[in-house]
């Protein structure tokens, strides 16, 4: 789908007290009153970081809200960068949980990792033979299959023909350029886990379309990865009980 760039994009650096008053909310809801597409997010240092992209005249427009606030914050300066535009197509809030995600391992025919994303109160789910990966370079096949209820998050233990564990589980946030759940039906979806192994930005990028859709989850390069690192076999225990898949087996 060819779409057009924005005329011109800023990076801008809030400081002051400018943290709890609203400030990400008041953002938003301006720069889609204005046409601006981007994100907001808190940084840890206490500024407020904003990307902004669309035309220029807007683009001022939502400066010179940065520079005032919403009532509550005290803007004591705004840096702010030109950039290229990135193609947004929403006004994200960038931080904040969107739902939660959980990782259940798998005996059954074959032994995988069901990987679940919470997403319009249902758990889409895909299963990933090898388990997923805190190291970029490795790719890891990820196979689309039916959605599952949330109460299944909580599932431990034996079954038909083998066993479940929860391997991993938390909050997470949805990212990328494109609002979900549009991005999954397009096929490409980035998300930010804060789970108990499982941290910072993945990818699952859909490779084959067709009855059982196939994806890559591929951990993104960030400051929680691990290069070179097997976090499914250096972490077998579950989250919930510290037992491993092979412990519930074999336990009586
Ligand atoms: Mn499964």
């Amino acid at each position: 789908m060819a779409k057009q760039k924005a005329e011109a994009a800023v990076r801008a650096t809030v400081r002051g007290s400018v943290q709890g008053v609203g400030f990400r909310y008041e953002a938003r809801r301006r720069a889609l009153d204005l046409g601006v597409l981007g994100w907001v997010r808190n940084e840890g240092d206490g500024t407020v970081r904003v990307h902004a992209e669309g035309p220029r005249q807007a683009l001022d427009s939502l400066l010179e809200f940065l520079h005032r606030g919403p009532s509550g914050a005290a803007v004591t300066a705004v840096e702010v960068e030109e950039v290229k535009p990135e193609g947004h197509e929403q006004f994200g809030i960038r931080g904040v949980a969107a739902g939660v995600f959980v990782v259940q391992e798998h005996a059954a025919t074959a032994h995988h990792w069901d990987l679940r994303l919470e997403v319009g109160g249902v758990m889409r789910s895909w299963a990933v033979p090898k388990g997923p990966s805190m190291d970029p370079a490795v790719k890891r096949i990820a196979i689309e299959v039916e959605d599952h209820d949330r109460s299944h998050n909580e599932f431990e233990g034996r079954t038909d023909g083998g066993g479940v564990i929860v391997w991993d589980r938390g909050p997470y946030e949805q990212g990328g350029r494109v609002a979900w759940p549009e991005a999954l039906e397009r096929g490409h979806a980035v998300f930010v886990l804060h789970g108990e192994k499982l941290r910072g930005g993945f990818a699952l990028q859909r490779t084959r379309r067709g009855e059982k859709p196939q994806w890559l989850l591929i951990k993104r390069k960030d400051e929680a990865a691990e290069p070179g690192s097997d976090v499914a076999a250096a972490r077998p225990e579950s989250v919930l009980s510290g037992q491993s898949l092979g412990e519930l087996l074999g336990g009586g």
